[in-house]
């Protein structure tokens, strides 16, 4: 799409309300819809009251959350698939099934046509990306497979990015957004969308996006690069069962030095929790491959057990002892001019 005319698109998208088409009907579990309830930062109540200067109201449509059900609900699927309903952000929870290979049934529907037969979930996307002014594949079902499309599964499913080809860009020309997780961190969720109406309203850029086309900003690092128990790892201690509260998970079989999460820095709602900073292990549900690549979660990774034993057996114990060393002399105490004494000298020297 040529710039002059993108930047003609976006200036008829501001101030209008941004609909969000929510298509839970993916091969998934709903997760990351539930998840999002609990988003407090920005709150899902704050994006849809348009609580945010610049920020348009935001119209969310998902079966989880709506108060009306069948003809009713379907009604803003069918604005939206024939041009009236504009500017629209389409969701994808779930993979997508390859119906090329369903038999006379479908692997996944949501709503009818007039004849009363069900629609598929591919049928919709189909529909309405073309029309969509961004596209997101919320959850590692629809960024990249997930669960459904582990190996061996009848499905034939796939992320959102596969079945619609890895160049394809938006209505605005934006790639699709992936935002992994099992379930996705709930503020996560409520801050990409509100990144995106931004930038349908015409008030922020467009997002940045990483190789595997997650926001840079949320996956520019590893789960142990903000983990609350990495300064363990660094000095030789590891957990033995999860229930220890001091030391490295990595040997329990935690995923934390390879896969790309902010969770432990975020905490989960309120930002309280974080897989590893309450004791569970990571098992990198945010990565391409999940689950398959990382089984059987519990086994530590012999790269994990070869780094645990190299810090464990060098320089750790070394730096551990160190370390208390130096905190018990000099950094645990009162400065000297601080501690009893008989008389009270702060070392305080008027210079007139
Ligand atoms: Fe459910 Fe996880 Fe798939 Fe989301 S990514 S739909 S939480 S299985
Ligand atoms: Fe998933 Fe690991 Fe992040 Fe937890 S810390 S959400 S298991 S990638």
């Amino acid at each position: 799409m040529l710039l002059a005319e993108r930047v003609r698109m976006q200036a008829e998208l501001e101030g209008r309300p941004v609909n969000v088409l929510w298509l839970t009907s993916g091969l998934g579990c709903d997760g990351d819809s539930v998840a999002m309830t609990a988003a407090t930062n920005p709150s899902l109540e704050d994006l849809l009251r348009g609580c945010f200067p610049g920020v348009p109201p935001v119209i969310v449509y998902n079966p989880l959350l709506a108060y009306e059900s069948g003809a009713d609900f379907m009604r803003a699927f069918f604005d939206a698939a024939a041009g009236r309903l504009d500017p629209f952000i389409l969701v994808l929870e779930g993979s997508v099934p390859n119906e090329q290979i369903s038999g006379e049934g479908d692997w996944a529907t949501l709503g009818a046509d007039a004849a009363g037969d069900p629609i598929s979930t591919c049928t919709w996307i189909d529909r309405l990306a073309p029309r969509a002014a961004a596209v997101l594949a919320l959850g590692s079902c629809a960024a990249y497979g997930g669960i459904p499309a582990m190996r061996g599964n009848p499905t034939g499913a796939m992320g959102l990015r596969d079945y619609l080809g890895p160049s394809w860009v938006s209505a605005l020309g934006l790639p699709i957004v992936n935002l992994p997780g099992c379930p996705v961190q709930p503020d996560n969720i409520t801050e990409t969308l509100l990144v995106l109406a931004l930038h349908l309203a015409g008030s922020g850029p467009a997002i940045d996006l990483d190789e595997q086309g997650r926001p840079r900003w949320l996956f520019g690092r590893t789960v142990q690069e903000g983990c609350a128990r990495a300064g363990f790892a660094e000095q030789g201690e590891f957990a033995r069962t999860p229930a220890d509260d001091r030391g490295c998970l990595v040997k329990l079989g935690c995923k934390g030095p390879v896969a790309k999460c902010n969770v432990p820095i975020r905490g989960w709602i309120g930002g309280v929790g974080g897989c590893p900073n309450v004791g569970g292990i990571c098992i990198g549900c945010t990565m391409p491959g999940f689950p398959d690549k990382f089984m059987p979660f519990m086994a530590p990774s012999r790269l994990g057990l070869l780094v645990a034993a190299s810090s464990q057996l060098t320089y750790g114990p070394v730096l551990r002892r160190l370390r208390r060393r130096v905190i018990r002399r000099r950094f645990d105490r009162e400065p000297e001019w601080r501690r009893p004494a008989s008389r009270l000298d702060t070392g305080y020297d008027p210079r007139w």
